[in-house]
């Protein structure tokens, strides 16, 4: 469905990144691979799906905290793939404390990461799918781009704006050919819930089981977890022509969380 497309995913070397890296190559589509890790395993990553969905699988390591890496990870991928069509910003860290005595530097990384980054890369990609009059922009926001939870302040300020920054972009973009759309996971069980799966199970004295439990149970009335592979299909299906005149949206898959 998407042979001869190119994406970028921003933090594709786990969890939902990867998810979505997956799905778009199973689709047919080119992919720049970005985001930490071992270099070997990244290497093997990249090996593994060039073969397994016979695509082009490239990696650039740009750090997108930094705003002039954001850039050249898209003009690599330009330069590399031939252009980029589908841009996937997902790169996203997690800090929980009570704003009180959250540390600026959690702060400022989470804000620069979790937003600025999506800004960045969408400032840079954006000049060559006008041109193309096609593009696909898709941003992973979350459930808390949507509602709050506490401890959670730079992560909860930076999806509500990156809900904010698709919406414009949708705006901007809405006569040209490219769509902007945000998804908004609920739970998803990659590293980064883990850790804080991790943490309750310490904090409560209680075992990762119940601890995972209790962490559905509080937000997500299915008592499901989203799945890597069910948010890869969300993506495949933004960039397909029944998408075509979907832009702006936020797509929930939270098992009924903002429902409530
Ligand atoms: P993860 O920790 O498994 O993956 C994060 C990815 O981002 C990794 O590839 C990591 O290397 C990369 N990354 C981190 N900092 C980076 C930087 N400075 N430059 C480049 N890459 C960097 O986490 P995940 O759960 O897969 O999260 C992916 C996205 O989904 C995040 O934006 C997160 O906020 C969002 N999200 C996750 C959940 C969930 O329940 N897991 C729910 C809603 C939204």
């Amino acid at each position: 469905m998407l042979k001869g497309r190119r994406a970028v995913v921003t933090g594709s070397t786990s969890g939902i990144g990867e998810g979505y890296a997956r799905a778009l190559a199973g689709a047919g589509c080119a992919v720049m691979l970005n985001g930490f890790g071992d270099a070997a395993a990244i290497e093997k990553q990249r090996a593994g799906m060039a073969k397994q969905y016979g695509v082009e699988v490239l990696y650039n390591p740009a750090d997108l905290s930094k705003p002039e890496e954001c850039a050249e990870l898209v003009h690599d991928a330009e330069k590399r793939l031939g252009g980029v069509d589908i841009l996937v910003n997902n790169a996203g860290i997690q800090f929980t404390s009570p704003i009180e005595d959250f540390p600026i530097d959690r702060w400022n990384a989470i804000i620069a990461i979790n937003l600025c980054s999506a800004f960045h890369t969408i400032r840079a990609a954006l000049p060559c799918m006008k041109q193309r009059g096609w593009g696909r922009l898709i941003n992973t926001a979350s459930t808390h781009g949507l509602v709050a939870s506490i401890n959670k302040v730079a992560y909860v300020s930076a999806k509500h704006g990156i809900v904010g920054l698709t919406k414009v972009v949708a705006l901007e973009t809405a006569r040209t050919g490219v769509t902007c759309n945000a998804i908004c996971p609920g739970w998803v069980l990659t590293p980064l819930v883990k850790k804080q799966i991790e943490a309750k199970a310490k904090e409560n004295n209680i075992s990762l089981e119940q601890a995972e439990h209790d962490l559905l149970a509080e937000k997500e009335p299915s008592l499901r977890f989203t799945s890597v592979e069910q948010l890869g299909g969300l993506a495949v299906f933004l960039c397909s022509d029944a998408a075509s005149n979907i832009t702006g949206a936020t797509i929930t898959s939270d098992g009924g969380w903002t429902a409530q």
